[in-house]
């Protein structure tokens, strides 16, 4: 599964955000194989659509997607030179997919900063540095490799050292490589590298609780925003402590405790909707009396693909996709209306899945 790193510098409110995630929880009796690691939080998806679908087909069982985050502590100026524990860190970012990087936005005088003051913007660069730092040690290591066959001009080799030279340049001046300008086949070869600073980020600006219906008003966030703009990045703003007493509340009592607070939805749902977006993610449905359920894909796949997220059986004996669209099934109000509307389509083996579809896979055992 595709994975959110959490990361920020110390004190900035990354454990009480972590603490929500995981009280949140997604119901283990769920996810039985699901692995346990201290660090990943796995946390079910908001989506108002398979509410909506589970009042309209009246199911046994109702079982929404997941999401996981994980938790990477330890970023510390100089990490990219092996400080504190740098390079475990950048390990741990290595293996993520996407990162939210919670930025502290909350001034509290009880609680240290470790740069002696609040100041979003000096920490967001503290820690792209230490991931500039780090990739640019990457690609000068294979700059050099590059170079010499690129001077026996084999084809890849120039094309390749054509973006190694982008990226040189572009991290010497201080910027991740996702900020650089690269046509579509160079970005592949980006990608190829693994590098930190080209996954995609969002930040997470945290608040106090008493600014968080109007986070707007907070100059640091302003700040975030607008740099965030620059890397066309998103801003999420929370209030982990906030969240933290949210999560340990059942669904009536959270949404009561939210309309006091003059907010329509808690900045945990907010950031696991971005951060699913973030990765590409998307989700179909299948609608049955016995179960409603929502399975998570990767925008662009086909419809056998999507099946075998369910059971490699379906991939392997796929048939057909015979599937509603989510507007389309709610307007009819059943499946056979739908079906007698000419709304159920039939689909083939290159039908592209899209989000929202409601889908009955037909296979061969
Ligand atoms: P971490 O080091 O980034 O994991 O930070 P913690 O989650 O441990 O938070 C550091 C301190 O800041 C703790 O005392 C938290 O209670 C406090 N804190 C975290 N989030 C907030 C917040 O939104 N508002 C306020 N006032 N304090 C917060």
């Amino acid at each position: 599964a595709l994975t959110a790193g959490i990361v920020g510098l110390p004190n900035v409110g990354k454990s009480t955000l972590f603490n929500a995630i995981t009280q949140a929880g997604a119901e283990a009796a769920n996810y039985p194989f699901a692995t346990i690691d201290p660090n990943v939080g796995i946390v079910e998806v908001p989506d108002e659509r398979l509410n909506k679908l589970t009042e309209l087909v009246k199911p046994k069982k109702t079982v929404p997607t997941t999401f996981e985050f994980t938790d990477i502590a330890g970023i510390v100026k100089g990490a990219s030179k092996g400080e504190g524990l740098g390079n475990q860190f950048l390990s741990h970012i290595r293996q993520v997919d996407a990162i939210c990087q919670v930025v502290r936005c909350f001034e509290d005088e009880n609680i240290t900063h470790v740069s002696g003051k609040v100041d979003p913007i000096d920490d967001i660069e503290v820690i792209n540095l230490e991931l500039i730092l780090a990739d640019l040690e990457t690609v000068n290591k294979r700059y050099q490799r590059v170079e010499k066959l690129a001077k026996q001009k084999d084809k890849d080799a120039i094309a390749e050292f054509d973006v190694l030279s982008k990226l040189k340049a572009g991290l010497e001046e201080e910027k991740p490589a996702r900020a650089l300008e690269f046509g579509e086949e160079q970005w592949k070869i980006v990608k190829g590298l693994h590098l930190l600073t080209s996954k995609p980020i969002l930040y997470v600006a945290n608040v106090s609780e008493d600014e968080v219906a109007n986070a707007d008003s907070n100059k640091n966030v302003q700040l975030v925003r607008d740099y965030a703009a620059k890397e066309n990045a998103e801003v999420i703003v929370i209030c982990a402590k906030i969240e933290e007493e949210i999560s340990e509340l059942e669904q009536e009592e959270k949404e009561m405790f939210l309309e006091e607070l003059g907010i329509s939805e808690s900045g945990l749902d907010k950031l696991i909707k971005a951060s699913y977006s973030l990765l590409g993610l998307a989700t179909y449905f299948t609608a049955g009396e016995q179960e409603v359920r929502a399975w998570t894909f990767r925008k662009g796949i086909k419809a056998p693909q999507a099946a075998g997220i369910i059971h490699s059986d379906f991939e392997r004996g796929f048939i057909r996709a015979e599937t509603v669209s989510y507007e389309d099934l709610l307007e009819a109000g059943t499946m056979g209306n739908a079906r007698e509307k000419g709304k159920v389509r039939l689909e083939g083996k290159d039908y592209i899945v899209q989000d929202g579809d409601v889908i009955h896979f037909r296979f061969n055992v």
